[in-house]
């Protein structure tokens, strides 16, 4: 059994802080602060440039790749870190996509997150073979998968209302009419049970600074299915996804596997951090994880439907059809939720009228949740919100 009481013990938040937003930017975790000092002294100042060799950096990307592959269901070697979310999604698109050259659609729903929509239409122009990415409603995403179809592209937990798309039968179908699939796992990497292999999936990406806590800007993650890994062609061919990039060929000729999904440099003194919190998921079984965030959930649920008439649940209200995080509509949703801040209830706004809170078992407890109904209880039911500086909208929601 996972001890919850030992891991929010190895987080840091700040006093009179709920923090119900970890679902966007995970919690520090108390020993990233000294490893990042440790990285940063000891092997960036004393070992230079040998640090690439002796405190082995230029492994990192495939050995946090594994620990994170764990929680997520992969096969050992086939996930690797680098660059971001959205740089992922390209990688992954363009070669599924080669992989099907006679196709042309690019199916996905119209809930997934922008960015993953922005890179397929970039990569549509790029490729100029006029593919056309089709976003129907989540619920009508399997009635479109046909022979046309060359890749799949879903995000498994909506980031909005928290709603699961089911991974298992949707693969299952794409591959009988001969389409591949990608997976995002931005809001299921360390939010619910994941499993990559048993459920046939070609790729998937995700990233750390989301529940897995890398911090902010840390590297995202990409998973290649072993079938699939020796054969394909990273359309990102840079040198550090080449087979022997110290021999400086002139040409290019892709590393062994999940290798040549890496481009360039690895950013190290965020993979220090992000190892620091994979000390912490080591220690955790998803299963318990994800039976807590259910807890914490419905808790959620029934304490604010009880006293806040005026929001609405967004989310589905079953614990097995959401990700790790509860939704609710309410028209004033930004102001009030900028309210909740001000009293230290983290969550956060979503367009057009959301308001976001995640749940993360690693360190947010009952006790916790039972407080934060609370204070929104509060911030409703005397329109707290009601005031003007709560409705300027800032750069980041
Ligand atoms: C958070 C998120 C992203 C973010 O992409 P970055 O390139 O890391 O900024 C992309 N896709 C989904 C589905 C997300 O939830």
């Amino acid at each position: 059994m996972t001890d919850f009481a030992a891991t929010k013990n190895m987080f840091f938040l700040p006093d009179g802080v709920i923090y119900l937003d970890g679902n966007s930017l995970g919690a520090l975790p108390r020993a990233a602060v000294t490893r990042v000092e440790k990285t940063t002294r000891d092997e960036w100042g004393e070992m230079l440039i040998t640090g690439w060799n002796k405190a082995g950096w230029m492994d990192q990307p495939t050995k946090i790749g594994d620990r994170i592959g764990r929680l997520i269901g992969a096969e050992a070697g086939h996930v690797a870190m680098g660059d971001t979310l959205s740089i992922k999604v390209y990688q992954a698109l363009a070669s599924a996509l080669e992989m099907r050259p006679e196709r042309r659609v690019i199916l996905s729903d119209s809930g997934n997150f922008p960015t993953d929509l922005y890179m397929a239409e970039g990569l549509i122009t790029s490729l100029g073979r006029q593919h056309q990415l089709k976003t129907p409603a989540p619920e009508a995403v399997m009635a479109h998968i046909n022979e046309d179809v060359a890749v799949l592209m879903l995000t498994e937990v909506d980031y909005r209302t928290g709603r699961r798309h089911d991974m298992a039968a949707l693969t299952r179908a794409a591959h009988a009419a001969g389409a591949l699939v990608i997976w995002d796992l931005a809001h299921s990497a360390g939010a619910v049970p994941v499993d990559l292999a048993g459920v046939g999936a070609d790729f998937a990406v995700g990233c750390s600074y989301k529940y897995l806590n890398g911090g902010p800007g840390a590297p995202a993650f990409i998973y290649v299915a072993p079938r699939h890994a020796e054969n394909i062609r990273p359309a990102l061919s840079g040198w550090l996804g080449h087979d022997a990039p110290f021999a400086f060929d002139l040409n290019y000729r892709p590393g062994a596997g999940i290798e040549r999904m890496r481009v360039g440099t690895p950013p190290v003194l965020q993979m220090a951090a992000l190892e620091a919190a994979m000390d912490i998921w080591d220690m955790v079984e998803m299963a318990d994880v994800h039976a807590q965030s259910i807890m914490l959930c419905d808790q959620f649920i029934a304490g604010i439907e009880a006293t806040c008439p005026a929001l609405h649940l967004a989310s589905p209200r079953a614990g097995r059809e959401r990700g790790s995080q509860v939704s609710f509509h309410f028209e004033h949703g930004y102001a009030a939720m900028q309210a909740l801040i001000a009293r230290g209830v983290i969550g956060d706004f979503r367009a057009p009228d959301i308001m976001r809170f995640g749940f993360t078992p690693l360190y947010i407890d009952q006790g916790d949740v039972q407080a934060a109904i609370a204070i929104i209880a509060d911030v409703m039911a005397n329109r707290l919100w009601d005031q003007p500086e709560y409705k300027t909208k800032a750069r980041v929601t």
